[in-house]
């Protein structure tokens, strides 16, 4: 008899392990405890895989030989705690797919820049006309990518939840961008559990493949030692040179990925498209992909100076009477507000607020200062900000829309200034996600 595979969850991953195990030749069932939304049905039917939805039928789950397990399912939940009480094996769809490829992978996560990273790193081997697809936590599941073509690079966002029911995947290429708290909740409140879980990204690794990181995250740096590493690794920073690895010096990130190298990849960081130093990190990272695929410095560095940014990430959303608006909804914490203010290099208005999952503010203190004049804030619940920095600006003010924010600080925005929304906050309070919020704000922009 076939091997039984269930699938827990029919979101993209799902849906696209399910056509990935259909096409295989395994006796798939889908089963998702919320309703499935169209699209994915449709797909379901059309690929005559068995799938039920808004409910849980455990005799059909528990005879599986193994369950894949979509990345928003916590092990928490009941009928996960039954699964494995059971030792029915239970891995993600990353896990699954990579058993059908033999292509490389470039594998990016870390706690906030992994869409940028992985967006850049996807237009860099694209432009070096590598036969390249995208995928995983952003835009296509990697299971879906299996399923319809052969590729011979994947480049990969790989979420911590993902890469918990991961055990014998390898990436090629891992990238951690940085990690800081975050998500704790599913983590028992321990940050050494999320840390474990970003640094499962160089399990199976061997001598031949490569970490990359950042040299000057606190918790990376303090936190590699413990790990048994076996790919080559290669660091970036902003605070001191390397050797091996990417840096910045006089306005110059320079790379280099083996000491013998005379001729190491140099740019101007105001030549980058990538705005603001979290940026720069990103793009350092690019670059030494590139490096280690080859790619000539020519095309990388017109990667790095002609990339588009995504949706919601400082993006500039037009200019009204010499005031400056930028789009950064999907800053929500305070890590990544943080490194939106530091990029800012105009007096700025600061749309921000929401739901806060425990934000330290202390730690934008001193940015605040600097670059901050004005706070405007766009949520229900907006004490910890007046506390926090009530002291350090002219003014705060507190709105509950999004036309409302941008009206009261096109108002009191000087030409020559910036408004910046980085909300530092989750967006479910006044919005449905933070795409919502981010288009509310440039219609707002757009119709003062
Ligand atoms: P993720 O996919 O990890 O959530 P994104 O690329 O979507 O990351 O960026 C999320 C937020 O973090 C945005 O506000 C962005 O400007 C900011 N950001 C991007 N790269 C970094 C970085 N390397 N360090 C800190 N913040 C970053």
């Amino acid at each position: 008899m076939n091997k039984r595979i269930v699938i827990l969850g029919s979101g993209e991953s799902g849906t696209g392990a399910a056509i990935l195990a259909k096409q295989k030749g395994f006796d798939v069932f889908v089963s998702d405890s919320g309703t499935i939304p169209e699209n994915f049905k449709s797909e379901l039917n059309a690929h005559q895989i068995a799938f039920e939805e808004n409910h849980h039928t455990e005799e059909k789950i528990l005879n599986a030989n193994e369950i894949i397990k979509s990345p928003g399912i916590s092990d928490k939940n009941e009928l996960v705690k039954k699964i494995k009480a059971q030792n029915i094996p239970v891995i993600s769809e990353i896990e699954f797919a990579a058993r059908f490829t033999s292509a490389k992978k470039i594998c990016i996560t870390g706690t906030n820049g992994k869409t940028t990273t992985t967006s850049l790193v996807y237009h860099l081997m694209q432009k070096a006309g590598l036969n390249v697809a995208c995928g995983g936590n952003i835009g296509t599941s990697f299971a879906r990518l299996v399923a319809e073509k052969n590729y011979e690079y994947y480049v990969l966002e790989l979420s911590s939840f993902q890469l918990d029911d991961m055990y014998d995947f390898k990436a090629d290429v891992a990238v951690i961008t940085n990690i800081t708290p975050d998500h704790l909740d599913r983590y028992d409140y321990e940050i050494q559990n999320y840390i474990n879980s970003k640094f499962r990204i160089t399990q199976n690794q061997t001598e031949n493949d490569v970490l990359i990181y950042c040299a000057d995250d606190e918790l990376t740096l303090n936190n590699i030692s413990k790990f048994e590493i076996k790919a080559k690794q290669i660091p970036f920073s902003f605070l001191k040179k390397l050797a091996i690895g990417a840096f910045a010096e006089n306005g110059i990130i320079h790379s280099s990925i083996s000491k013998e190298n005379l001729n190491p990849f140099t740019m101007y960081i105001n030549e980058l498209s990538l705005r603001g130093r979290h940026n720069t990190y990103n793009s350092m990272a690019a670059a030494i992909i590139g490096q280690v695929f080859n790619i000539r410095k020519e095309t990388i560095r017109e990667s790095l100076s002609d990339f588009q940014n995504v949706e919601h990430r400082l993006e500039p959303a037009g200019m009204v009477g010499g005031v400056e608006f930028i789009n950064d909804s999907k800053a929500t914490n305070v890590n990544s507000a943080w490194y939106a203010l530091e990029s800012m290099e105009k007096p700025t208005i600061w749309i921000a607020g929401g739901v806060d999952k425990g934000n330290e503010y202390a730690l934008l203190k001193e940015m605040v200062k600097e670059k901050v004049r004005i706070i405007v804030c766009m949520g229900l619940d907006n004490r910890k900000i007046h506390e926090a920095f009530g002291a350090d600006v002219d003014m705060i003010v507190n709105t509950t829309s999004a036309k409302e924010a941008v009206h009261v600080a096109h108002k009191l925005a000087k030409a020559g200034e910036a408004v910046l929304l980085s909300p530092a906050c989750a967006s479910f309070d006044l919005f449905k996600n933070y795409e919502d919020r981010g288009r509310q704000f440039k219609k707002a922009v757009k119709d003062l």
